[in-house]
């Protein structure tokens, strides 16, 4: 079954002289258990629309849905739910509060939404993402790669329908980078989880099942199980 869809989406920013159009037309289904790169230019709309269909930013025109959720069809309390019940987030900048232990980054989206881990799940999560001897250390005692797959458990453990992952091997090295990857491609392929990844790098995109390639707002080709060869 379909996980998001975007139906006819366009993006506009700004008005008169300034006006950019992001988006034009786009037209693209997720499907469940399904690893989607979505690689392009800067500035061709990338970021763009994986906020759109995250309930991050408004479109100015078209459909998006997660799961049977109309997202454009949301107040901001209905988004902010979407947000916290369905999507889980991966930032280049892994976004960890450094306060909080690594135990306590990856089980706060549950505390905030006042949900009780599931405790065989949460085994599995950080077993499957190699933490068991890092869970009571900050994010300033762990390396990048480490603190990286803190953020992927941190995004997994509340089961969300989809995963947004921006750029999230953009300050890692390759071995680091390979780890995270390999993380997000084994959830996929054992936990049916989906994903959505922007990046700039084709062995990142490797990873994926599916690579859909943006220019100037606009879908203009698509690979399944892509090579890096081809992806260059
Ligand atoms: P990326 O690294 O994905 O290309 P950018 O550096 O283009 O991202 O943009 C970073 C952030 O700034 C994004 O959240 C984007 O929405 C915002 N942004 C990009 N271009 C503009 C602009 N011309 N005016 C205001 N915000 C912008
Ligand atoms: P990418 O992620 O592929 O680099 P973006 O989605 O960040 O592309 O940007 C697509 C286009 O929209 C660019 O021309 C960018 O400058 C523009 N843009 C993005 N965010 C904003 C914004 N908040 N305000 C105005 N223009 C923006």
């Amino acid at each position: 079954s379909v996980a998001a869809r975007a139906s006819d989406v366009w993006k506009v920013y700004g008005q008169g002289e300034a006006q950019v159009i992001a988006l034009r037309g786009i037209n693209v289904e997720l499907a469940q258990g399904q690893f989607t790169a979505i690689m392009g230019p800067s500035g061709s709309g990338k970021s763009t629309l994986m906020h759109c269909l995250a309930g991050l930013d408004t479109v100015t025109r078209g459909d998006l849905f997660v799961g049977d959720t109309q997202v454009n069809k949301l107040s901001d309390s209905g988004l902010t739910k979407l947000r916290r019940d369905k999507i889980g987030f991966i930032f280049q900048q892994f976004n960890l509060l450094p306060t909080l232990t690594a135990e306590e980054n990856i089980l706060l989206p549950l505390s905030i939404a006042g949900r009780k881990p599931d405790q065989v799940w949460y085994d599995t999560v950080i077993k499957t993402v190699g933490l068991e001897d890092r869970l009571k250390h900050k994010p300033t005692e762990l390396s990048g790669g480490q603190q990286q797959r803190v953020a992927c458990a941190r995004a997994l453990v509340s089961r969300p329908d989809v995963i947004f992952a921006d750029e999230p091997t953009g300050n890692l090295d390759s071995r680091s980078g390979a780890e995270v990857l390999n993380f997000l491609r084994n959830s996929v392929r054992d936990f049916g989880q989906t994903i959505v990844m922007v990046t700039h790098d084709p062995t990142a995109a490797s990873y994926a099942d599916r690579v859909i390639f943006l220019a100037d707002g606009q879908i203009v080709d698509e690979l399944l199980e892509p090579t890096v060869d081809q992806v260059h």
